[in-house]
């Protein structure tokens, strides 16, 4: 389980349980669940459940962890949802776009004809992201 945690961070309250999520799949060490307000169908979130700000800060083996994970997420996208194509980014520090500031990678299903903002605008219904989240879970 996890061993470091800020109890402000919003990524360490849904590994806790104590804020609601559409939660994919977690192992001992990562976590992948949907992004609250997606910019896309199927836009999911990998996290390693240890609380580290971003790349700089994160150890290796948690950064390849996460990785891994981010590439089984993004291959059972595919088979459950079809996508075009899939983005997985990752953003460090402000300037950079990070807004959550407890590391983690988005992996993002892509349809042709969409615009590639990766941030969405409006906040998703946690029922319709459970949907999603168990068709992604259902093709790891
Ligand atoms: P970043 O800009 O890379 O730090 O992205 C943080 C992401 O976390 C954004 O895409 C947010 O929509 C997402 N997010 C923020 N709060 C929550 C939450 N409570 N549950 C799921 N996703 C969230
Ligand atoms: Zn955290």
């Amino acid at each position: 389980m996890s061993s470091s945690r800020d109890p402000d961070c919003i990524f360490c309250k849904i590994i806790s349980r104590e804020v609601p999520a559409a939660i994919i799949h977690e192992d001992d060490r990562t976590i992948a669940f949907m992004d609250a307000f997606p910019s896309s169908k199927g836009h999911a979130l990998v996290v390693p459940k240890d609380h580290h700000p971003n790349l700089l800060t994160l150890p290796t083996d948690l950064l390849q962890a996460a990785a891994a994970l981010a590439q089984r997420i993004a291959r059972a996208q595919k088979q459950a949802l079809q996508p075009d194509g899939i983005i997985v980014s990752q953003f460090n520090g402000e300037a950079a776009g990070q807004t959550v500031f407890h590391y983690h990678v988005h992996v993002v299903p892509r349809w042709k004809g969409q615009d590639s903002a990766v941030h969405g605008r409006k906040q998703e219904d946690l029922q319709v992201l459970q949907e999603v989240a168990s068709q992604i879970a259902a093709a790891l």
